[in-house]
């Protein structure tokens, strides 16, 4: 029963599409979008095409949005779908999660109306209130099957008092509240945000730059301008050439937000409204806009072969998030670093940070980078509280394995390379002269080529494997040396992670091969008393405890009181810190200088 159903359904998609296919070129596809329950978190939309000739035409939501790997099924946001030809109802059938199949045998024109519920606040869902509309459009508009290099026109029909539309799609005429889309790829990669927001521009090398900030905040706008203007200089120089005529960056500020998502023309960004105005919080913004523009080169345009076109209907698998996002998150840090806003000493915490994160995280041991890469989809952005122990982050790995190969090629080149080199080789070789993404085996090839050798070892290790990174080696060539704060340090360890709740130390996670491992703690048991002693602060639970030390801990786990005999373990943390070599030599002092391009 079950293989017959999937059969006639295999059958009628397989119809449907041959029946679109050829006809696609003469439709003209147009939405308007309305708000008339915007505080009640509602986008209306009618969808219009005309020009149709087929007997069928299937209409889907994409499932995910690019940049975020994860299927979010997007159409479980959609109501009231009802599809007509001049007034008079078509039918209309939903033939799987994503795809309504209507009869337009005999029609040339075709309406489509449904609501859209979106109040999701992230950089990658839409949003809407009273106050604006934030449209990722992946999630807002169905696409005609078959037709995704169809251009299209939106018409924005603002709620009450809304005055502004942001977003990099080219306005039609004199009417900002209308604009166009070449193709379904550029309109899915272009998020709106519609309302009072506060906009300001400048330009950059003849590309044109717009900010438009919701939620208020205390920005500077002139001390912004000149400090982005400074970031998009030295990411520019990096790749040769800024491929955009314009650009928006759209940001939410909430009183605390956080996150972006990059686009080809523009970006999302999430940020506290208040954090400004702090010199910690203000070098957090920057790097975030550091990183998501980085993007619009690598990833949007310099890619892996997997990521575009891309099928919006299923996931898009790729070995390469940790080129993609790692080597962005390595970026966005060192091209900071470049304009002066950070101190050397700064740049060095946050290189070591990366490094202190990966050797703290027990799943080093146990995912490579590709790995991670591969199973973002059904790891990463589906972490459990197990994640730690058996996952790593793209980013974070990614970020080291940049930090290591640019010291490489600059150590190996004499000073003549860096990876600045292998990024503009790609970006001019692969997005530009071949018009596609690169393969595993190319962008390998594209870092030997300015290292002068074989990175076979280097990938077997630090890429598909998960050797304990030799960071001496590397720092070597800058004359810098690790030292672990912790080494002689003989603290003991439950190795659990704890939320307070109530009042109670309720563990969140247990660390691979810890005490806690061990002898049998779970997420989720109350830590209640330690030899017998209440216990109220998880930060103190050990105190006067030392290595090895069999202790007993008592917990409450699903109603139930449980004593668990413990011994305790030493702690396995490290600290690092990047230290200069006192007796540096001419050329480890040369790539150093390279390295943090003084
Ligand atoms: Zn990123």
């Amino acid at each position: 029963m079950k293989k017959f159903r999937l059969t006639t359904f295999i059958f009628l998609i397989a119809f449907s599409m041959g029946s679109i296919a050829g006809q696609a070129k003469g439709a003209q596809i147009s939405y308007k979008v309305t708000f008339p329950e915007a505080q009640a978190h509602y986008a209306d939309i009618e969808m219009k095409i005309s020009g149709l000739n087929q007997k069928a035409t299937n209409l889907k939501m994409p499932v995910w949005t690019p940049g975020s790997y994860l299927i979010r099924e997007f159409a479980k946001s959609i109501e009231g779908f009802s599809a007509s030809y001049k007034g008079d109802a078509l039918s209309a059938v939903k033939i799987n999660k994503n795809t309504w199949h209507i009869g337009t045998a005999g029609v040339s024109e075709l309406t489509v109306k449904y609501r859209v519920y979106a109040f999701e606040i992230s950089v990658r869902t839409s949003v809407i209130d009273a106050s604006h509309g934030f449209l990722s459009t992946s999630g807002i508009f169905l696409y005609p099957e078959g037709m995704l290099n169809q251009p299209s026109t939106i018409n924005i029909v603002p709620y009450k008092n809304w005055d502004k539309v942001s977003t990099s799609l080219e306005q039609v005429g004199n009417d900002q509240f209308t604009v166009k889309a070449p193709n379904y790829d550029i309109l899915f990669d272009s998020p709106i945000e519609v309302g009072n927001q506060d906009v300001f521009g400048f330009d950059v090398a003849g590309v044109k730059y717009e900010v438009c900030m919701y939620g208020g905040g205390n920005y500077d706008k002139e001390r912004l301008k000149t400090d982005l203007t400074k970031i998009i200089e030295q990411q520019t120089a990096v790749f040769g050439e800024n491929p955009n005529k314009r650009y928006v960056f759209i940001v939410h500020n909430y009183q605390r937000g956080g996150g972006g998502l990059e686009h080809l023309s523009s970006t999302v960004l999430g940020a506290s409204r208040d954090a400004y105005g702090t010199e910690r919080g203000y070098e957090g913004f920057l790097g975030l806009a550091s990183h998501e523009h980085f993007h619009l080169w690598n990833v949007k345009r310099l890619r892996p072969i997997a990521l575009g076109p891309f099928d919006y209907e299923t996931e898009n698998y790729t070995t390469n998030l940790w080129i993609a996002e790692g080597f962005t998150a390595y970026y966005q840090d060192n091209i900071v670093r470049r304009t002066n806003l950070y101190s050397v000493d700064n740049y060095l915490d946050d290189v070591v940070g990366n490094f202190n994160m990966l050797d703290n995280q027990p799943g080093a041991k146990i995912q490579s980078a590709s790995e991670s890469s591969f199973d973002a989809w059904i790891k990463f952005y589906r972490p459990n509280e197990n994640s730690a122990n058996t996952t790593i982050s793209y980013y974070n790995k990614g970020a080291v394995i940049g930090t290591l190969l640019d010291l490489e090629i600059i150590n190996d080149s004499d000073g003549k390379y860096s990876l600045d080199d292998v990024m503009k080789y790609m970006y001019t070789e692969y997005y530009k002269n071949r018009k596609r993404g690169y393969t595993d085996a190319e962008f390998k090839l594209g870092l030997e080529k300015f290292a002068g050798k074989k990175l076979d070892d280097f990938y077997k290790k630090y890429i598909n494997d998960v050797d304990q990174v030799d960071y001496d080696k590397f720092l070597g060539y800058a004359g810098y040396k690790l030292n672990n704060e912790l080494a002689n340090s003989n603290t003991p360890s439950l190795g659990i992670s704890s939320s307070n709740i109530s009042g109670k130390i309720i563990v969140s996670a247990v660390a691979r091969n810890s005490a806690a491992w061990v002898d049998g703690i779970n997420v989720n048991d109350e830590i209640a008393a330690i030899d017998g002693t209440p216990v109220t602060d998880p930060t103190a639970i050990l105190n006067g405890k030392n290595v090895g030390d069999k202790i007993n801990v008592t917990v409450n786990r699903d109603g139930k009181q449980l004593v668990l005999p413990v011994t305790l373990l030493k702690s396995t943390r490290v600290k690092y810190k990047i230290e200069a070599i006192a007796d540096a030599n001419a050329k480890q002092l040369e790539v150093r200088k390279r390295w943090l391009r003084q």
